[in-house]
């Protein structure tokens, strides 16, 4: 495979803007700035996890038709016993392969009730980026578990993913809280001539937790609508289905 050809056309590299935990500054902020500029995101979402999930339905259910992918990120957002909101003892080190997969199949059972145009076709994304259940020699992998079910997962990485190799089983991502337009900006280009994938991770938008200020996502996502004929800015099961034909694609040459 040659290098710098992975893309279609000009495209040198693929940009995926996801949002974690349904926050509703996504909706408030988020949304209507990537609807103005013409692109499209990733909203993981926790059927029935917070009281407001109910009232804030019918919101994200414009947003699935309005194009944009709302992923499944399980409905009980295990993380470790560590966390200190892990309350109640429904946390990793606790748990079996069976609860996680009992989590993750309840999701997707809401998310296909709910969002019908989606056709199940989503991606996921792993609570606090962590992928095991149990603890020390009883500590297990649940990555092929979401493997079988999803064309990828994000999870989180210190770098952009190059498409030739990057297992989509766990695609990296750079969670950006606090960061600047000009960060982002020089992060995202700098992958873009590696022809990656930068996979960009953010939770409140303009407030609540690990916020992005508004001005940093604006001046974001004005760069990559600006650059939309060599960056393609797509969700993640876009790319991904890009990314395995292009790859099934080489394998049949
Ligand atoms: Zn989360």
């Amino acid at each position: 495979m040659t290098k710098g050809n992975f893309w279609p056309d000009d495209i040198q590299g693929a940009v995926s803007l996801t949002f974690d935990d349904g926050a509703i500054t996504q909706l408030d902020n988020a949304v209507p700035c990537l609807d103005d500029h013409r692109l499209k995101g990733t909203f993981y979402v926790n059927p029935g996890r917070k009281q407001d999930w109910t009232d804030l339905v019918p919101r994200w259910q414009e947003v699935s038709r309005n194009g944009h992918e709302i992923g499944n990120h399980t409905t009980r957002h295990p993380c470790s016993c560590n966390f200190k909101f892990s309350r109640e003892g429904y946390c990793l080190e606790n748990l079996t392969l069976a609860d996680i997969a009992e989590t993750i199949d309840d999701a997707t059972e809401a998310l296909d009730a709910l969002f019908p145009e989606q056709n199940g076709n989503r991606t996921f994304c792993y609570p606090c980026y962590q992928t095991y259940v149990g603890e020390g020699e009883g500590r297990e992998t649940y990555v092929p578990l979401v493997a079988k079910r999803f064309k990828t997962a994000r999870g989180w990485g210190e770098r952009p993913n190059f498409p030739e190799v990057v297992d989509l089983s766990y695609a990296w991502s750079w969670a950006v809280e606090g960061n600047t337009a000009e960060e982002l900006i020089a992060y995202i280009e700098g992958a873009s001539k590696k022809g990656q994938w930068a996979i960009i991770c953010m939770h409140g938008v303009g407030g609540q937790h690990l916020s992005i200020d508004n001005n940093a996502f604006q001046g974001l996502v004005k760069h990559l609508d600006e650059n939309r004929h060599r960056i393609q800015t797509d969700t993640m099961i876009n790319i991904a289905e890009y990314i395995l034909s292009k790859r099934s694609g080489e394998q049949r040459n």
